[in-house]
């Protein structure tokens, strides 16, 4: 078998790179000091049709570091612009990421953006190193193959490098790379860049360039800038409906963040919910709660109007209006039905939504944890009401349950099939603060071994891992005390 490397291609490069430099910037990465593998995604590698073993091979150590790069293979680093904290920000761009190449997957070579994440400065660095701590390198490697674990579209993570790079944050700390993994890159925000430039010209070849790549069947359609835009507004509906079904919050959806296919990308101060709390504010810069949880579905809808915005030079504004409308309810009917089968509902009916903001209010008042409740409901039947524990205003929980047995008893599922089809969508672990700091502290005591298991643990998050047990409940009070904010 070739090294993974051999397999990379150049298809944006060819397409834009090669042309002008108005998409894109070829970049030279820094490498880091003396590297080592932190941990290497085998089960994204096998997905991506890579040997495994050809991941400890040190040829891949060096250009995974940014050490050395493929004579074939010309990294470049994206332009972009954005809308951060609702303001437009002007020019951003891929500061320290780099996009070594495309490999092509499977027997219709679907490409795959192979990102390097670290690798120091390019041209849209500004004033910022380039660089990525350990520290946040970790977080994003196990939250994003924690979110693929839980179902959720996101970007992937295929390895990750630490090193003896010193990086100057609010004290010094080792530089990391991460490889991320994508079916692409490219952001609400590079099409914004473009049509604030007043390029409308190469907001058309960004869209071009997209369904070429991504959505081939729509090449002769009429309708293939509606199609573009349509698939953004249902993908990032489900995405968001996922989100707020497992309590993920992203802590920063700026328009730069926002992938045009509706993955979960850039993985900076997310947090999961602990207890339930609709105005849970996960990164610490936002004191406004812009990013709290309960704001993200309305966020979303804003940040495709701004996309909506930066494509008016290719549709009609009646059409992207007529599009817009479509986010809130695919939004809810994605969300109603995730939030029925994590009640174990076989279909939604009239009084269903009802039934789960009943519970949703009753999680808030008694500051239920999010997690740990869903997956002990698994369990509840007429004989075990154990997690009526989980609040303090029991009777207000027997009455809850009172009318929940009642609507359980009007569908076909006995006891044991819902508790099946319950566990396959109330993960028993999520990827919660303090266990990621439980991760980075150890790593940077030079010991990787948490990184892996809870790799392997967020890989599968429904099914039972009794070595890691002590990650299934309630998280300690410390963890309250952990304070994350933007980039690091
Ligand atoms: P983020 O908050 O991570 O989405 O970053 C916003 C912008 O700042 C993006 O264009 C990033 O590429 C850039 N950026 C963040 N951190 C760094 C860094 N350490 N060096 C260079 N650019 C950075
Ligand atoms: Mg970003």
């Amino acid at each position: 078998m070739s090294l993974f490397s051999d397999r990379l291609e150049q298809h944006f490069y060819n397409a834009f790179c090669s042309k002008d430099n108005l998409y894109c910037a070829t970049v030279i990465p820094s490498g880091l000091q003396e590297p080592r593998w932190v941990s290497v995604n085998r089960r994204l590698a096998e997905q991506l049709g890579i040997n495994p073993a050809e991941l400890s091979n040190p040829v891949l150590l060096d250009m995974m570091s940014g050490n050395a790069v493929p004579a074939h293979l010309n990294p470049i680093a994206l332009v972009y612009s954005g809308h951060q904290f609702g303001v437009w920000a002007g020019q951003l761009g891929d500061g320290r990421a780099m996009t070594l190449g495309e490999l092509s997957v499977g027997p219709d070579g679907e490409l795959w953006d192979i990102q390097l994440k670290g690798a120091g400065t390019t041209p849209y660095s500004r004033f910022a190193d380039g660089r990525a701590v350990l520290r946040s390198s970790i977080r994003e490697y196990l939250c994003s193959e924690a979110m693929h674990g839980l179902g959720i579209a996101t970007t992937r993570a295929l390895c990750l490098v630490d090193s003896k790079t010193a990086v100057y944050r609010e004290e010094v700390e080792p530089g990391a790379t991460v490889c991320r993994v994508a079916r692409s890159h490219i952001r609400f925000g590079s099409f914004e860049h473009f049509h604030y430039l007043n390029q409308p010209e190469s907001v058309r070849a960004l869209a071009d360039y997209l369904i070429q790549r991504q959505f081939p069947e729509w090449r002769e359609d009429d309708n293939r800038y509606l199609n573009l835009f349509e698939n953004a507004v249902t993908q990032t509906a489900i995405m968001v409906a996922h989100w707020q079904s497992v309590g993920f919050c992203h802590g920063v959806m700026n328009t730069d963040n926002m992938s045009i296919i509706g993955d979960t990308i850039d993985y900076g101060p997310f947090g999961f919910l602990d207890r339930y709390d609709p105005e849970f504010i996960c990164n610490h810069s936002d004191s406004g709660g812009r990013y709290s949880f309960k704001n993200q579905p309305s966020i979303g809808l804003w940040n495709l109007n701004a996309l909506a915005t930066a494509l008016m030079s290719v549709l009609e504004s009646e059409q992207l209006i007529a599009v817009l409308k479509t986010y809130e309810p695919t939004f809810l009917s994605h969300y109603r039905a995730l939030m029925a089968a994590k009640i174990g509902l076989e279909s939604v009916s009239e009084g269903d939504e009802q039934l789960i903001n009943q519970l949703l209010e009753l999680m808030q008042r008694n500051s239920v944890d999010y997690t740990l409740f869903f997956r002990s409901l698994c369990n509840f039947n007429d004989a075990d009401q154990s997690v009526r524990d989980h609040f303090i205003d029991r009777d207000g929980f027997d009455q809850w349950a009172n009318m929940y047995l009642q609507r359980l008893q009007r569908q076909a599922w006995s006891d044991g099939q819902r508790r099946d089809q319950m566990r396959k969508v109330n993960p028993k672990y999520v990827l919660r603060n303090y266990m990621a700091q439980a991760a980075i502290e150890k790593a940077y005591a030079g010991d990787y071994s948490e990184v892996e298991l809870l790799l392997t643990v967020l890989q599968s998050p429904f099914e039972e891992h009794p070595e890691a047990h002590h990650y299934a409940g309630l998280p300690p009070d410390w963890a309250e005390k952990i304070s994350v904010s933007c980039s690091s």
